[in-house]
């Protein structure tokens, strides 16, 4: 199966500017043509890359390697960035999938020369807490860290993923995403740092399938087909450095392994950074939680378009800022009074992701526990909550009767494997053939 991707193109679209190329999907005897698109506004066109396919085959990857396609592109691939696909990021991702992803032959021209770039630094803008984050912690340049020079927005799917299947009389994923672009502008307008605003259909590309698992890939893609402009981009990162992992990768958001693939994405001239994986969620609140910007434009929530009070994030968030003492400060932003009159209702729900160990809950209670607060009301709940968890988990009498003979299945497959590669069983084939042979005349 062969995935092409034709020179890349810059067409006027509307207002906006477009980079866009041909994806040719050929499986046996059908033919597919997709047109994969990257769009900013007019004043960015200079720095769109129609010379190489960097973008695409980047943004393309996870495709061809789950569906099986080598790639041929049109246009030059940067040696380098080329180099670590091949070297780095493909084997590792083949066989950290126990080889059921495909391992794509790349047929391409590579080109050495550099590409001029505008030494801009940019980090994403979504308005929660890892990019109010990367943003705050790189306004200077102290100690040398890059400081940014923009914002930047980008639609690859997040808004389509977390609100396209949202409730009755909720706002459409549409009105979400204007939403949060007026919010990003006014957070660039008070930082008086500009806001490069983009749009992509990499999501459908991908039919609309695996906007947890691609993310990266996608935030790369749209990077690198602006790639004239940056010369850093800070990526905000989801889990820590020690958190890094392969295991079921195929299965999992690829934020697990963002270390690999922004390293190997990256080349001398344009360096990725994974953001703030050094600190936990509750350490980036507290860091966050001193802005004023931050305070009035914080927005976590999954379900609209100011912070609901209610859904996973906004409980999270909520939480933290109670653990860390600064609720209070976030009143414009949270429904800070019904939290207030509800705040059993939230130490419940934490208990019991608690007792489900949820990684970020359990940084939570740390800082809970290391203030000394609200616990006569918490532990109760979290023991109720684990002892319903361990009742869960309790297999009944019939279910345990079919694990035990699962596992019985299995040791006698071992045993069978064995002595079918032992010597004894290899020397006696001969015997077991004539008798065999015997027995049927
Ligand atoms: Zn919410």
């Amino acid at each position: 199966m062969l995935m092409t991707i034709s020179q890349p193109r810059i067409i006027t679209h509307s207002d906006k500017i477009r980079l866009t190329s041909t994806i040719r999907l050929e499986k046996e005897a059908e033919c597919e043509l997709r047109e994969l698109w990257f769009e900013v506004e007019q004043e960015y066109a200079e720095y769109l890359c129609d010379e190489r396919s960097d973008a695409f085959l980047v943004g393309m990857l996870q495709y061809a390697m789950r569906f099986g396609y080598d790639i041929k592109l049109a246009a030059p691939v940067t040696a380098e960035l080329l180099y670590n696909l091949k070297n780095h990021l493909i084997p590792t991702l083949c066989e950290a999938s126990s080889n059921k992803w495909h391992h794509p032959q790349i047929m391409t021209d590579i080109t050495i020369e550099p590409l001029e770039n505008a030494s801009g630094v940019g980090t994403g803008m979504s308005c929660g807490v890892d990019s109010f984050h990367a943003t705050l912690t790189h306004l200077t340049n102290e100690e040398g860290q890059p400081k940014l020079t923009h914002l930047f927005i980008n639609s690859i799917g997040s808004f389509d993923a977390n609100y396209g299947k949202i409730f009755k009389g909720a706002p459409t994923k549409e009105e979400i995403k204007e939403a949060t672009f007026l919010r990003a502008r006014r957070i660039a307008r008070e930082l008086d740092l500009p806001l490069v605003e983009s749009d992509s259909n990499i999501y459908e590309v991908y039919d609309h399938r695996f906007f947890s698992k691609i993310h990266t890939f996608s935030t790369a893609f749209s990077v690198l087909a602006l790639q004239k402009l940056w010369r850093t981009y800070l990526f905000a990162g989801t889990w820590g450095y020690a958190d890094f992992s392969l295991h079921r990768h195929d299965r999992k958001d690829c934020a697990w392994y963002d270390l690999l693939t922004l390293n190997c994405v990256s080349t001398r001239h344009l360096r990725f950074y994974s953001e703030g994986s050094l600190k936990s969620r509750v350490d980036k609140t507290l860091y966050i939680a001193e802005n004023s910007i931050a305070q009035q434009e914080l927005h976590v929530c999954i379900k609209a378009i100011e912070n609901c009070g209610i859904c996973m994030k906004c409980r999270r968030t909520m939480l933290t800022l109670d653990a860390i003492g600064r609720l209070g400060d976030f009143s414009n932003s949270f429904p800070v009074d019904y939290y207030r009159e509800n705040h059993n209702d939230y130490l419940r729900w934490l208990a019991k992701k608690i007792a489900k160990k949820d990684a970020f809950s359990m940084d939570i209670y740390a800082t809970l526990l290391e203030k000394g607060m609200h616990l006569d009301a918490l532990q109760p709940m979290i023991r109720e909550f684990e002892q319903l968890e361990t009742e869960r988990r309790k297999p009944s009498k019939q279910e345990a009767k079919l694990l035990a003979s699962k596992k019985e299945v299995r040791q006698l497959k071992r045993r069978i494997n064995k002595m079918q590669k032992s010597a004894s069983w290899r020397l006696t084939k001969p015997f077991r053939k004539v008798t065999k042979m015997l027995k049927g005349s």
